[in-house]
């Protein structure tokens, strides 16, 4: 049973599931059924303290309380953009922090939620890269995020329906406990998010895309391409040494005949880097005989490089080569273009701040 915290404290409850709390129950002369009423409480009526768990009984809840901690990330700040964006700075136990954020869509509101305290994949275009990795999240902080997100749209009775990991690090670097945040948030006694409404985006690390074939049930899969060849890809995504484009492609090709679920192909717009209209017909000619989906990002200007934004016609002739191909193209609508909603933007000013 995965009862560990990542910082050797005692660990977050929000890590382990409906049977792990059965199976702690019985070991402790307990009744498994309990673990109906402490999730109940958890994850519908959403307390943050043990004490609040009135149907349990006070020898219980003293037993949890030495055994987990319920307190809740600490908010650092909170940015809300006119959209209606909420981009949230969090500070773990270990005095780390971490960035969640709210959208808005008109199909519901979708938190994207971080799984490691930086990330050592080196995107040339991330600011999340810049500091390298300094651990893993454990999976009751990366639900801690989702409950976080959910506390605030409680004030405005809204539901979080739907989650994304793409916020910072590798989600596929830190497998097992990716696999119990998604068992966790996805189970329909607790925050019921379906599986469906839940995405996971990689960077393409091959083996574990073959692991999540089998083990990522109705989970979405999203690829961080960024380019149509091996050698641009390189030069953006220096994973692609180790993970080159062509096994990349043989394991998204794996993952959509055997689950017979849509792949997603992100491609960030680097202004004269990969958006020009010969890029488009290469990508074209990647992917064009997959099931697959492909979300154009124009990215922003990234302060730490020298990326620049892509001009608005050259986005909508990206976007037209794509779809006079046949494929399923849509563009990113920008989220919190006034606050610092680029991945990795707050914690690095944060960091900037508490250096002096
Ligand atoms: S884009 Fe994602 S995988 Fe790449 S360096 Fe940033 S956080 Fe890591």
């Amino acid at each position: 049973m995965p009862m560990t915290s990542a910082t050797g404290n005692r660990p977050l409850i929000y890590g382990v599931t409906l049977d792990e709390i059965k199976e702690w129950l019985v070991q402790n002369e307990d009744k498994a059924f309990r673990a109906q009423q402490i999730f109940d409480w958890l994850y519908v009526k959403r307390v943050s303290s043990f004490d609040e768990m009135s149907n349990v009984s006070k020898e219980l809840r003293q037993k949890l309380a030495s055994e987990f901690r319920i307190d809740p990330l600490k908010e650092i700040t909170r940015q809300e953009s006119s959209d209606g964006t909420v981009k949230f700075l969090f500070q773990l136990i270990d005095g780390h922090a971490i960035e969640t954020v709210i959208m808005r869509h008109n199909y519901g509101n979708s938190i994207c939620v971080t799984t490691q305290v930086g990330c050592r994949i080196g995107c040339t275009f991330c600011a999340s890269t810049l500091g390298g990795l300094k651990r893993n999240l454990d999976a009751g902080e990366i639900v801690a995020q989702v409950l976080a997100a959910q506390r605030f749209l409680d004030i405005d009775q809204q539901r979080a329906s739907h989650v994304v990991v793409m916020g910072i690090g590798e989600p596929f670097e830190n497998f097992d406990n990716l696999m119990a945040f998604l068992s966790i948030i996805n189970d329909n006694r607790g925050l019921n998010i379906g599986q469906r409404h839940i995405t996971v985006s990689t960077s393409g690390i091959i083996p574990k895309i073959y692991e999540f074939a089998e083990k990522g049930g109705q989970v979405n899969l999203a690829i961080s391409l960024h380019a149509p060849t091996t050698e641009l890809r390189t030069q953006l995504m220096p994973i692609n040494r180790g993970f080159p484009l062509e096994k990349l492609m043989e394991a998204c090709r794996h993952y959509v005949a055997k689950t017979g679920r849509r792949i997603s192909f992100e491609y960030g717009l680097f202004g004269g880097q990969n958006d020009q209209p010969e890029h488009a017909e290469l990508l074209a000619d990647l992917i064009g005989d997959m099931l697959c989906h492909v979300n154009l990002i124009p990215v922003n200007y990234v302060p730490e490089r020298d990326y620049v934004r892509t001009a608005r016609n050259d986005i909508f002739t990206f976007k037209n080569i794509l779809d006079s191909r046949g494929i399923n193209v849509t563009i990113r609508r920008e989220h919190g273009s006034d606050i610092a909603a680029a991945c990795g933007q707050l914690r690095a000013q944060h960091a900037k701040e508490t250096a002096g």
